[in-house]
């Protein structure tokens, strides 16, 4: 089995949880599985006249807790495996985060950086009509992930509405703030982080680590996740030694300038050659000396192969799965804290479920009242997941999953009824 494939790590994971709770087998074999999986192939027609085959997924992992929902990934490197996993950790993410929704997730194997916005549109919407049929308001509502954000949404909107005849808003979040979205979502996946940060900070779980103050910071990833992350925690006072994207890194020991480094990156497309700064490359960011490092890129980032070289004295996972399962429990065993995935980015699904539930209820809640909720979520589940660790003495990642998994347990029960329990027993 590969060290790398995020859906094999996902997997251990929930055994590891299960194991630690006695879980009964029907539940465990039921959070192993995929609930379904959707394979489509389309063809696009280019800018150039010629026509290109495009194939994506879309995978529902688990609805025990309500809807499936999760992001809709564009990227080159895109796979089946990828896009399970993803799903999978959606339906533990809610569950950490108590919100009632199920875990799914999407993607389409392409590259949008070389692609027009009309080719995107035509490709987005082709998308759209092959998963159409497994979508749905109170079915699996998507969400924007790498290298998709709100247009992207608003296309699915518009299509979603000719497939089916009917133009409804809670089909997707993530969607612009005139077309239904929600005040806050675009920061919701940072400041989220930055809360679950300050409870930790505030329950001294992190050792050496007693508040932002100047405290050095290295994130890697500067898209909606990594660049409002810099921002918010620069005005926390901390202090961004490095960042990087996809094409390069920066590094300024006595702290970057992070406005300047967005303004520039706005202008520019990429944080290199950014001015106060110097160049490095994306691999040797991570294994600066740092008090707080920040993946919030890809998977697969810290590995066996460099864990041994990573110096931060906590991980914060912006990203989805950045630590692979042996790593973490490398770092683990060397007193380096992960705030797992599962709750650091768990802001982003939240203000999501959010804007689903005003889109619902026909309302439309102030930025102001969407943090208040937000904070009191992140900050509440993170004291939960920190006794959760202490309580069964392991790791934070796996508190989060024995937490998650005792709550989706608790609702699969309280759903069930004893017939459709003996059936699925029967099962298994
Ligand atoms: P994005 O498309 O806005 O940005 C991705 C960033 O990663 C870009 O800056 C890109 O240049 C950079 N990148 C790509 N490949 C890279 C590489 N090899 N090395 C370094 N940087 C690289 O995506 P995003 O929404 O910021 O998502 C980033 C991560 O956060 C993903 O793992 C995503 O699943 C996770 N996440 C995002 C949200 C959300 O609300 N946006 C919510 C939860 C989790």
């Amino acid at each position: 089995m590969s060290q790398t494939n995020p859906y094999e790590n996902a997997k251990e994971l929930i055994n590891e949880a299960a194991d630690k709770l006695n879980l009964e087998v029907w539940i465990r074999e039921a959070l192993l599985m995929i609930h379904k999986e959707l394979h489509v192939t389309f063809p696009v027609e280019m800018d150039d006249g010629s026509i290109k085959i495009f194939n994506g997924f879309r995978v529902q992992h688990n609805h025990m807790r309500g809807p499936f929902k999760g992001g809709i990934r564009y990227h080159w490197d895109v796979n089946i495996d990828e896009v399970r996993a993803l799903a999978t950790w959606m339906t533990i993410k809610c569950g950490v985060v108590d919100i009632p929704l199920g875990g799914a997730k999407g993607g389409v194997i392409c590259n949008p950086k070389d692609m027009s916005e009309k080719e995107l549109e035509k490709m987005t919407k082709a998308f759209v009509r092959r998963i159409s049929p497994l979508i749905g308001p109170s079915i699996d509502i998507p969400a924007p992930d790498v290298y998709t954000n709100a247009k992207v949404m608003s296309w699915f909107v518009e299509e979603y509405a000719k497939c089916t005849g009917k133009k409804e808003l809670a089909v997707v979040t993530g969607k612009p703030l005139d077309l239904g979205g929600s005040e806050g979502r675009d920061e919701a996946t940072a400041k989220g982080g930055v809360f679950v940060l300050k409870e930790v900070i505030r329950q001294k779980y992190a050792k050496g680590l007693d508040s932002l103050k100047d405290k050095k910071v290295v994130i890697q990833g500067f898209g909606n996740a990594g660049s409002v992350f810099a921002r918010l925690i620069h005005e926390e006072g901390a202090k961004v030694i490095a960042v990087s994207d996809s094409k390069g890194a920066i590094v300024n020991e006595d702290g970057l300038d992070i406005p300047k480094v967005i303004e520039h990156k706005k202008m520019k497309g990429c944080v290199s050659d950014c001015i106060d700064a110097t160049n490095t490359t994306n691999e040797d960011i991570l294994e600066m000396d740092c008090d707080i490092l920040v993946p919030a890129a890809l998977e697969n980032v810290i590995t066996m192969e460099n864990v041994d070289r990573i110096k931060a004295k906590l991980i914060l996972e912006l990203a989805n799965g950045p630590v692979t399962s042996s790593a973490g429990k490398v770092l683990y065993k060397k007193g380096i804290t992960i705030i797992p995935d599962v709750l650091a980015n768990a802001g982003g699904v939240t203000v999501s479920y959010f804007e689903w539930r005003q889109n619902l209820d026909d309302e439309h809640w102030s930025k102001e009242e969407v943090n208040k909720k937000l904070e009191k979520i992140m900050n509440e589940n993170t004291s939960l997941v920190i006794e959760t660790a202490k309580k069964y003495n392991v790791r934070t990642r796996l508190g989060a999953y024995i937490l998650s998994i005792s709550r989706i347990t608790h609702k699969a029960k309280e759903e069930l009824d004893d017939e459709h329990c003996e059936c699925w027993k029967k099962i298994f």
